[in-house]
């Protein structure tokens, strides 16, 4: 007859009935921590400190300027700065297209179109302005020490 998983662990617990138990964490600050017998020096119980890290998904716009395959210039803005990002886009767009800013009409949606269609048939220039999902790396606050 075996042993059941729940015989193991009371078996154990049993065989360490007056010993030194203790609790002690490993690394500082601490990444483990174990309920360990002293007098055997053994482990009982161990487990690691859940992953500090956080991956945050946020909206950002992305513009991309490819000449000849090779990106060129890449800007990224935070949801809020949508115009400013916009106008950013024109400028380095009309640059590397030799187009001068005169030429372009005045609203904005309507001079990215010009450039893009501009872009577009010189062949070797491409250009995007979207919104792109992104997930940013962060450290989870710990709680605060008492
Ligand atoms: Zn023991």
């Amino acid at each position: 007859m075996g042993l059941s998983p729940d015989d193991i662990e009371f078996e154990r617990i049993r065989d360490h009935v007056g010993h030194n138990v203790v609790a002690v964490t490993y690394g500082s600050p601490p990444v483990a921590a174990a309920i360990e017998c002293a007098t055997c020096n053994e482990v009982l119980y161990n487990v690691d400190r859940p992953s500090m890290q956080t991956l945050r998904p946020m909206g950002m716009w992305q513009y991309l300027l490819v000449v000849a395959g090779v990106v060129e210039k890449q800007i990224v803005a935070s949801e809020d700065l949508k115009d400013a990002i916009a106008e950013l886009a024109i400028r380095e767009t009309a640059k590397a297209l030799q187009v001068r800013m005169a030429e372009l009409p005045s609203d904005h949606a309507d001079a990215w179109q010009y450039l893009v269609e501009a872009a577009h048939a010189r062949g070797d220039v491409s250009v995007s302005l979207k919104k792109i999902a992104v997930l940013q790396l962060g450290e989870r606050t710990p709680p605060a020490a008492e």
